[in-house]
């Protein structure tokens, strides 16, 4: 509004600007060109009378009268026959004696003629004997032009007299004010004209000028789709292209910022690390979503005026605001923390301005708890597989050596001896079978050979193969299925043949002479669902998630005794999963334990092609 009310005004400066320049100025002209007309007038009337008066050898002819006031009657009756008719104005004769001795007009005649007349100029006439003249308004505001001639007397050469003229001017007068009247008519149309015109020449200024502003105000706001018309190459018209190119600059570099913007907004949302940037009072500037999530700090909640210390700072000394101050002085630190269950490895440095100065440190949080958990499994596997390996060997060594040592001439011992080398060299060749398998799966080298298959006669194979091992132990294994059902998987049907023989020679493995195994087999949420149940030794219920740990066994040296080598299950989890299954484990100590796989069944489409 404000912006309006300023174009306005502008406008109506300009216009009155234009109204005062042409009023002074036609002002000025018609003051000049009514004077010059009245002097070029009056000048032209009086050079006229003088002309008319020095030709008419009037002058001359009264000189000759020795006394005029004598000869009144003679110089009237000259007045009359030669002036009164041809001549349009009131000529006088004044006597010495400032009697008007003859005049053109008789009403005159005899007075005395300094009240008549301009007694100035009659008195500077007869003293100086030089023509004189003077503008005066007679009776009825009549302007008159007063001229006196002196009468040079041939005999004395003195001022014998004066004629006086009169010249009326009215005419003069009232063509000055008709003139006038004119030019103030004129300069009132001028002034009109003006006005529009200015307007007019206001508004061609005005409106590019209003059309910038308002397209500043849509891009204050944001817009900056607007272009100002250039509708003429002056000044104007530049300054609007000016503008249309500083607002594609603009918009262009805003873009360019928003871009990065949303780069780096993207960025710092999906990144995995956690990344806090504080200044170097230590208030918190930003905090990303995984550095929320790692603190524990609501998406929503505010940060401003949060301290790094109270974030942070607390988690350990290392971490406190004024020791990684000091610490990233030259150059960033690094260092790593617990933080509840998760490790972290920290990195920080300063961050600068565009002018090189300090404003702030950058500190990156990344969980490195799954990392070190591979690291100390990995580990853990290494001493594990070492472990596993040595025992055997560390037994087939000794019972070699006892062998040598002279044992190999007992018989009985000898074969004693050589059973217990070739148990340990079966479970070393069964220990590397199965670590080459794990690797293969890992590597996934493993050579798959998938097709729909009825899981069923897959169990009761199974079963047939425990059959000798279930009666030595007395066990009574349930096979519950319908036979005459089918349950249609998709499968590998050797590598699920070695699941199904895992888990249930772990059934059989773990539970004791007289145990009771159940083999389930049926269809639930589109799932084909394989259970294997004993009633056997159970797990430890914190130990039940893992038992699918590679080498984890709850009771070493009953696994071992049974021939196992902790891999079972890690395998079978790795081969089911391949399958696009689950197997989970419920266990009681002392109760028993449940095998639950579940697969998908082969009806769904998309068959899976692992080869
Ligand atoms: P192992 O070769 O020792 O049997 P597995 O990987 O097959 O190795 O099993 C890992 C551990 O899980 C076993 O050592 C055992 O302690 C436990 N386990 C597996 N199945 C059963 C079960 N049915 N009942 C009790 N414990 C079991």
């Amino acid at each position: 509004m404000d912006k309006v009310r300023q174009h306005s005004s502008v406008r109506w400066r300009i216009v009155l600007i234009y109204f005062l320049l042409v009023f002074i100025a036609m002002t000025i002209v018609s003051v000049f060109l009514l004077d010059q007309m009245k002097t070029y007038q009056i000048n032209a009337v009086r050079d006229n009378l003088t002309k008319t008066i020095h030709e008419s050898n009037l002058l001359t002819s009264l000189g000759r009268y020795e006394e005029l006031a004598s000869n009144k009657a003679e110089i009237q009756a000259n007045l009359d026959e030669n002036w009164s008719r041809s001549f349009a104005e009131e000529l006088s004769v004044v006597c010495r004696d400032f009697s008007v001795c003859a005049s053109t007009n008789p009403n005159i005649v005899g007075r005395d003629a300094r009240d008549v007349f301009d007694p100035g100029i009659l008195l500077n006439t007869f003293v100086t004997g030089e023509g004189s003249e003077s503008d005066s308004v007679i009776s009825e505001n009549i302007p008159v032009k007063n001229m006196s001639y002196p009468i040079l007397s041939e005999q004395t050469g003195g001022v014998s007299g004066v004629v006086y003229v009169r010249a009326d001017l009215s005419s003069i007068s009232s063509f000055l004010s008709q003139s006038k009247l004119i030019f103030v008519q004129a300069m009132f149309l001028a002034l009109i004209i003006t006005v529009l015109l200015g307007f007019v020449i206001a508004r061609s200024i005005t409106v590019p000028i209003n059309d910038v502003t308002r397209t500043v105000q849509r891009m204050s706001q944001g817009d900056f789709s607007q272009r100002v018309q250039v509708k003429s190459d002056d000044e104007i018209g530049q300054l609007a292209q000016m503008f249309n190119l500083l607002r594609e600059k603009l918009d262009f570099t805003l873009s360019e910022i928003s871009n990065e913007k949303n780069k780096l907004e993207t960025i710092l949302t999906y990144m995995a690390d956690g990344l806090i940037a504080i200044d170097l009072e230590g208030l918190v500037l930003h905090a990303n979503p995984a550095a929320r999530d790692i603190l524990g700090i609501d998406e929503e909640e505010d940060l401003t005026n949060v301290t790094y210390d109270s974030l942070l700072g607390h988690i350990s000394p290392r971490m406190k605001l004024s020791y990684i101050k000091v610490n990233c002085e030259e150059e960033g630190g690094e260092d790593t923390f617990d933080y509840g269950a998760t490790t972290f490895a920290v990195r920080y440095d300063r961050f600068k301005d565009d002018d090189g100065k300090d404003v702030g440190i950058i500190i990156i949080m990344q969980d490195i708890t799954e990392r070190q958990k591979l690291e100390d499994m990995q580990t853990d596997f290494v001493a594990n597989v070492s472990h596993e390996l040595k025992t055997p060997l560390t037994t087939i060594k000794s019972y070699t050596e006892t062998l040598l040592d002279g044992a190999l001439d007992d018989r009985a011992t000898a074969v004693r001896f050589l059973n217990i080398v070739d148990t340990e060299a079966d479970r070393m060749n069964r220990l590397v079978k199965d670590l080459l398998q794990l690797s293969r799966l890992d590597h996934r080298q493993e050579k798959w050979n998938i097709k729909e298959s009825n899981i069923l006669p897959l169990l009761n194979t199974v079963a047939t193969k425990v059959d000798m091992t279930v009666r030595q132990k007395q066990l009574q294994l349930n096979l519950l299925y319908d036979n005459d059902k089918q349950i249609r998987v998709l499968i590998d049907r050797d590598r699920f043949e070695q699941v199904l023989m895992n888990v249930l020679s772990n059934a059989i493995k773990y539970t004791d002479r007289g145990g009771r195994i159940d083999v389930d087999a049926f269809v639930k949420n589109s799932l084909a669902h394989i259970v294997v149940r004993d009633n056997g030794i159970g797990i430890a219920e914190g130990e039940v998630p893992r038992i699918f740990e590679r080498f984890y066994r709850v009771d070493k040296a009953r696994s071992r005794a049974m021939g196992g080598t902790g891999l079972g299950l890690a395998i079978t989890k790795q081969i089911v999963e391949e399958h696009n299954g689950t197997i989970e484990a419920e266990s009681r100590e002392g109760e028993g334990t449940q095998i639950t796989i579940k697969l998908p069944l082969a009806t769904r489409r998309g068959k899976r092609n692992i080869e």
